[in-house]
């Protein structure tokens, strides 16, 4: 079971699960709430599923018990920079031997997940099949994961998509998630500042230094908000964050443009082997 400083329901476990597997815990207002007549008529319509697998589930925009315990859930202790898990926690602030052999061009990076099982699942039926009922949730593990990076940032900002994969896609991913943790956070979001200005091939695939070179150049700070970006505490919004290689291309035209600091924030990341501890 993961360790985390919010409740199961919070982090999206649907609360008959959770009570079974917690059944000490008041869970207060959850559990007594009388739902109204309309309630019960959409549940009645639409009933409530689980946002991976469509099982029945007791609530809306939640995961059934098998599927959350799939999640696998980054947890401290991590590395300062890279926000990657690391084994011992030693009472200070750590970084990992990747972040000391190749320090980053953001300052911190934060993940809610792993990139694997339900998680992979969940962001690519969000990118792929228009499945956006998991927002919310989304959004309330971004403001979990990156609460350190929030708690004092300027503004959020999206990572961009170039214009023509926008109108193939209909949706900007990345900016569905930065408004919606911007909005519970009360962080400014700003989906215009970074641009993409390179049309580049996917990343699926591709070598860390493939990835690296195919974003090389792509983005851009637009011009007229520039002084959005100077002096400011940015935290840039992505689902996966994979090598890194595009965290680190925004980040660079950002620091270029004066941002005080950068900071990446995704739903995912794919953890890298050498994360351990020097
Ligand atoms: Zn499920």
């Amino acid at each position: 079971m993961i360790s985390m400083p919010i409740g199961d329901a919070e982090l999206g476990l649907e609360p008959q699960s959770a009570a079974s597997a917690t059944q000490a815990r008041v869970r207060g207002a959850a559990s007594g709430s009388v739902r109204s007549m309309l309630g019960r008529l959409a549940d009645f319509l639409l009933p409530p599923v689980c946002i991976s697998c469509r099982t029945r589930i007791g609530s809306h925009g939640l995961l059934c018990g098998a599927c959350f315990a799939r999640i696998d859930f980054i947890a401290p202790p991590l590395c300062i920079r890279l926000g990657v898990p690391l084994p011992f926690e030693a009472g200070e602030p750590l970084l990992s031997a990747a972040a000391i052999a190749l320090p980053p061009v953001y300052d911190r990076a934060r993940a809610a997940a792993r990139y694997s099982d339900t998680m992979r699942e969940l962001i690519q039926s969000f990118k792929y099949r228009d499945r956006h009922e998991g927002l919310p949730l989304f959004a309330r593990w971004l403001k979990n994961a990156g609460a350190e990076l929030l708690a004092d940032a300027d503004l959020i900002l999206p990572v961009p998509l170039y214009p023509s994969r926008l109108w193939w896609r209909r949706f900007n991913q990345s900016a569905m998630l930065a408004v919606a943790v911007g909005r519970l956070c009360g962080v400014p979001v700003d989906c215009f500042v970074l641009k993409r200005v390179r049309r580049t091939a996917s990343q699926v695939g591709l070598t860390a230094d493939q990835r690296r070179r195919n974003v090389a150049g792509a983005f851009k700070v637009d011009h007229a908000r520039a002084v959005r970006v100077k002096g400011k505490k940015l935290v840039v919004v992505d689902d996966v964050i994979t090598t890194g290689a595009t965290a680190e291309a925004c980040a660079r035209v950002l620091k270029r443009s004066g941002a005080a600091r950068v900071d990446i924030l995704a739903l995912a990341r794919a953890v890298e082997p050498a994360a351990f501890v020097l």
